[in-house]
């Protein structure tokens, strides 16, 4: 923990006198929503190169995106509800990755009575995505589960609107935490493909 205060502590003197910071007091304004796993090794800045600003971002445990339900308030869908309704992001990425503890536990089925918030938590993702057990990246689960989240998005009332409009993309990646490399679901061949 020390050396992260460090940094922050000196963080500041790195934007001291920057017109890019100084501009971030007028507001923001990202076209993207990047939805990740809470996961410490997915870092989506590091991935794409993004500078402050250009992400709007929603980390949940295993990158899941619950049913939009009126009524029942949720952290999860108000962050969506806002990229899309003010900030009017025009491309939204549900980023899975490879190793995922939370899409391992379901495949796995393991008992999680120990973490009963995440236990309930995990039911959102179901159907259990199909994959193989004995593969410690999980990359055929989280691939299938990151096609079910991007499916859930579809059916926020907002989003629907604005696919049938061509006014926001959606996008399934993968992410490989030990190469690095992303791969994006193709709609026309329903595979994964290096970007
Ligand atoms: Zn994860």
């Amino acid at each position: 923990m020390q050396s992260l205060i460090e940094h922050a502590r000196s963080f500041r003197r790195q934007c001291e006198d920057r017109a890019e910071f100084a501009r971030l007091a007028e507001g923001q304004s990202p076209q993207v929503l990047f939805i990740t796993c809470s996961d410490s090794r997915v870092v989506p800045a590091l991935i794409t190169g993004a500078r402050p600003g250009e992400l709007f971002e929603l980390r949940t445990a295993g990158n899941i995106v619950p049913p939009y339900a009126s009524g029942h308030p949720s952290g999860e869908v108000a962050t969506i509800e806002y990229a899309v309704e003010v900030l009017g992001v025009t491309d939204i990425v549900v980023c899975g990755h490879s190793h995922c503890g939370a899409v391992g536990a379901l495949v796995r089925q393991e008992d999680l009575d120990a973490v009963p918030a995440v236990r309930d938590w995990l039911v959102h993702a179901t159907p259990r995505p199909e994959g193989t057990v004995e593969d410690p990246a999980v990359a055929d689960a989280v691939r299938n589960h990151v096609l079910t989240q991007v499916l859930r998005l579809r059916s926020y009332p907002g989003i629907d609107r604005r696919l049938s409009e061509g006014a926001v993309r959606l996008h399934g990646w993968f992410y490989e935490v030990h190469t690095g490399t992303v791969l994006t679901h193709h709609a026309d061949s329903d595979t994964f493909q290096a970007l």
